[in-house]
């Protein structure tokens, strides 16, 4: 298997050399490149914008271990069962709960601080979908800052980690047997490091995080624009579950203009006692489910938009005001303060909320080493689809799935490196040269791209709004190619390049979601309401055509 496509960009004028080049410095990354120090192999960071600028530093909620009295990893593999709708893959989550509670612990030694009681035990609340108190968290709200804020402060100490921000990874490399040798990246730098670039390298992970910015609305950073997923397709990886968009039931609604990263009400609000109301003060969840406001997301986003629908409303609200205001300054004072930034005081009024694109439960297949379908092509956090998500994520399980599938990466590589089979790699450059370019589409189509997905292939979708959404990108990648043809392409830079991912990953994601005509987990088809076990009870496995199309396969059953 060899790179098939790659972005138009300049050939690269520089190049450095590491054991384990690691693309992305969120949690997943960053505990990456800090275990396979341990194993005595370097290892270089690179990463798109600051170290911190990741999803990982907005997280709020926690992170879910069974590690409450009472709790074991069984009752946590159920909840997360459940959640995931009958498609994850049990082991995966097995690996993930039983090796989770001493992966927080490993993150504690590391120097995360979690929020303790008085006894000096660390405190355990519940999240949506989760039948225990088993969510660990930092700061009240600020769980995602403090584990960034750890693991930055970590991987800053070793000098045998090479960190090299504002630098965007654009394609894989291989070498002459298809083995990962490497990767090619724009650095926004100075001196050698400048311009486009080549790092060769003995094996790649990807950690790259989510791609929320595929939709107008998401809760996800800007630079969540869904490169790795992008990037593994183009070398020829599986990619899988991309139409498992799950959408935040509670974000905040700051009117029906708003674009981009929008501030998320962590379902820890609804977890200590928040309600849920429309307009008339109707508790609406009560009575769709046995946990009322803490049903798994789906349940909510998509009562949610029901109520929406039906009154013709744009919002509904999250009431909290019976916390008082001591309780919002110390449990929640990232959120109040979001809240009251936008003018909306949650101590004496109810919180306008909506849902928005927030979690990628689908990414680069691979499997419980972290292994994606290219040899020495890794993947793990956000970017990659382990299969324990399933069809909807339960809540606090990805800064776990992050942790845990980090470390197995880690200690494969370390096992490889022990048993002399992680050589170093001889990049093919007539391989690489081979590659088809993909034309650039202009920066503008980043907008466009977000509200073709958003009103076609949002929290509700059907043939019909998924079809409008397809013309609408097949639009923007034909001008893409007729560009190219009169000699007019669009520059290569990251807003081009950042384009060009978007809308590989939104035709891969509608593709995949139109052809599931089902509805499961966070995937809700209007026009096929029912669960169809028989026909759709596995996934769908998405690769890049020779013709540079997404084409999605059912996964034999
Ligand atoms: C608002 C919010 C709240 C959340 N709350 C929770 C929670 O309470 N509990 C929980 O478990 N999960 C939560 N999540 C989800 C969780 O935060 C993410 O899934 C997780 O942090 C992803 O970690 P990651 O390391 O995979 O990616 P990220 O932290 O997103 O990091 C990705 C990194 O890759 C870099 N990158 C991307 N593309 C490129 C490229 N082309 N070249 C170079 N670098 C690149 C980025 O710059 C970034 O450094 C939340 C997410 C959001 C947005």
């Amino acid at each position: 298997m060899s790179v098939t496509h790659r972005l138009a960009a300049p050939t690269p004028g520089w190049t450095a050399t590491t054991d384990v080049v690691v693309v992305g410095s969120g949690v997943a990354g960053l505990t990456v490149a800090l275990n396979v120090r341990k194993a005595g192999l370097r290892a270089m960071v690179v990463t798109k914008a600051m170290l911190d600028e990741g999803s990982t530093r907005w997280a709020q909620g926690g992170v879910a271990a069974a590690l409450g009295e009472g709790d074991t990893p069984e009752q946590h593999l159920d909840d997360t069962l459940v959640a995931g709708a009958g498609v994850c893959d049990e082991e995966a989550v097995r690996t993930l709960v039983t090796e989770g509670p001493g992966a927080v612990r490993r993150l504690i030694a590391t120097g995360a601080l979690f929020d303790r009681g008085e006894d000096g035990e660390i405190l355990l609340t519940r999240e949506g979908g989760h039948h225990r108190d088993r969510i660990v968290h930092a700061g009240g709200d600020a769980t995602g800052a403090e584990i960034s804020r750890a693991l930055v402060a970590a991987v800053r100490t070793d000098p045998e980690i090479e960190l090299i921000e504002h630098a965007l990874v654009l394609d894989l490399l291989t070498d002459a047997e298809g083995h990962a040798a490497g990767l090619t990246l724009h650095v926004m730098g100075e001196g050698q490091r400048d311009g486009v670039g080549a790092v060769r390298a003995r094996a790649v992970v990807l950690a790259t995080g989510g791609m929320g910015q595929v939709f107008s609305a998401t809760t996800n950073p800007a630079v969540s624009t869904g490169d790795g997923v992008a990037l593994a397709l183009r070398a020829g990886a599986a990619v899988t579950d991309l139409e498992f968009v799950q959408f935040h039931p509670t974000v905040l609604w700051l009117g029906p203009e708003a674009e981009g990263q929008q501030p998320l009400v962590s379902e820890a609000v609804r977890g200590e006692g928040a309600h849920l109301v429309d307009a008339d003060g109707v508790r609406f969840m009560v009575g769709q489910h046995e946990l009322a406001e803490l049903a798994p997301r789906d349940i909510v986003a998509k009562a949610i938009t029901r109520r929406m629908q039906e009154q013709g409303a744009e919002h509904m609200f999250l009431d909290g005001r019976h916390f008082g205001a001591e309780m919002w300054e110390h449990r929640f004072p990232t959120i109040l303060a979001s809240c009251r930034a936008h003018g909306i005081d949650p101590v004496t009024a109810p919180i306008p909320v909506a849902p928005a694109a927030h979690y990628a439960s689908g990414g680069v297949r691979t499997d419980r080493r972290g292994r994606t379908s290219v040899p020495g092509l890794y993947a793990c956090g956000e970017v990659a689809c382990t299969g324990v998500h399933g069809a909807n994520r339960l809540a606090s399980n990805s800064l776990l799935e992050g942790l845990v599938f980090a470390e197995r990466i880690a200690a494969d590589l370390a096992g490889l490196h022990a048993a002399g089979e992680l050589p170093e790699r001889t990049v093919d450059v007539a391989a690489a040269r081979a590659a088809r370019p993909v034309p650039l589409p202009p920066s503008e189509a980043r907008a466009e791209i977000q509200r073709l997905m958003s009103r076609g292939t949002g929290v509700l979708r059907s043939a019909a709004s998924m079809a409008g959404t397809a013309a609408g990108l097949a639009l923007i990648a034909e001008q893409a190619h007729s560009h190219v043809a009169e000699e007019k392409p669009a520059d290569p830079r990251v807003e081009t390049w950042e384009a060009a991912n978007l809308l590989l990953v939104a035709t891969a994601l509608v593709a995949a979601a139109a052809q599931r005509e089902e509805t499961r987990g966070c995937h809700w088809r209007e026009d096929f309401p029912e669960r169809d076990d028989a026909h759709w009870r596995r996934h769908l496995i998405t690769t890049l055509a020779a013709s540079g199309d997404p084409v999605s396969t059912p996964e034999e059953q």
